[in-house]
């Protein structure tokens, strides 16, 4: 257990992340928001399995990873912590999944089966892909759909005009439901560039939302990181993705996590 095991920083997993919802709830408060329209999902890529079962002991339901393989080891750690906790007659606490990362055609099925909510749609054929998958496991799936708003190559996401298309594509799709957008900051132009990005994908969102094309519960819009959430909350988003924040110095590099 690494309860209140003090980091290198001098804080700890659960200042960090009560530091975290506090800050989310000011800038909400700023903004003229109530912060419980906000879902906060740590991004637990970096983060340790300890630090996931602290922080589900401290109430937090939602996760995301950004690679299939460490996913797949995260769930299955988890579930068999959970089925200990429930034999031992515990009531295991609640777990959501989020797919945040570009994935892997021979990939998608696993991860459909392992998630909740897959926050990196960006193609039409990675939707169908995806609808193979859900159609298999025989349970719908939700999406968000990918947008590259600032434009950089070096970026996932459909482009901001072709979006609305996309959506609407999806949402006649029997298995997977179009729930929002996601979006990231660029690399550059600091907070400005932040904030032009995040609210230019807001009105994308509203667009769709005001024309219908993304169906009767598209609602979910996903923009926020470390370095910029409260950015993002004062622009409209009701789902932040913090890694780092919470998590603290990486716990697992990617190239230990390759293995
Ligand atoms: C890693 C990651 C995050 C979280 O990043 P932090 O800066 O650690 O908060 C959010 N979204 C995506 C898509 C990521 O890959």
């Amino acid at each position: 257990m690494t309860t209140g095991t003090q980091d290198a920083n001098g804080t700890t997993l659960k200042q960090r992340y009560m530091d975290v919802q506090s800050r989310i709830a000011t800038a909400a408060k700023s903004a003229g928001r109530r912060s419980e329209d906000i879902m906060l999902v740590v991004v637990s890529k970096s983060g340790s399995v300890e630090q996931i079962r602290e922080l589900m002991q401290l109430g937090q339901v939602d996760f995301a990873e950004n690679r299939v393989q460490q996913l797949l080891q995260r769930t299955a750690q988890i579930d068999e912590w959970r089925a200990r906790h429930a034999e031992l007659g515990g009531t295991a606490p609640v777990v959501r999944w989020h797919m945040i990362g570009t994935m892997q055609r021979n990939k998608v099925k696993k991860a459909v089966e392992a998630t909740r909510l897959i926050h990196s749609v960006d193609s039409l054929r990675l939707a169908e892909e995806i609808q193979i998958a859900a159609t298999r496991r025989e349970t719908p799936i939700e999406v968000l759909i990918e947008v590259n708003v600032s434009g950089e190559s070096s970026k996932q996401g459909v482009a901001p005009g072709a979006a609305r298309h996309l959506v609407a594509q999806i949402d006649t799709m029997v298995n997977v439901r179009p729930r929002g957008l996601m979006c990231m900051a660029p690399l550059t132009g600091g907070a400005d560039a932040a904030r032009a990005t995040f609210e230019r994908c807001r009105e994308l969102y509203e667009d769709i939302r005001q024309v219908g094309a993304g169906g009767e519960r598209f609602d979910v819009l996903s923009m926020g990181m470390t370095s910029d959430f409260e950015i993002a909350v004062q622009c409209g988003s009701n789902m932040v993705r913090v890694g780092s924040a919470v998590i603290g110095p990486p716990q697992v590099t990617e190239e230990s996590a390759e293995s």
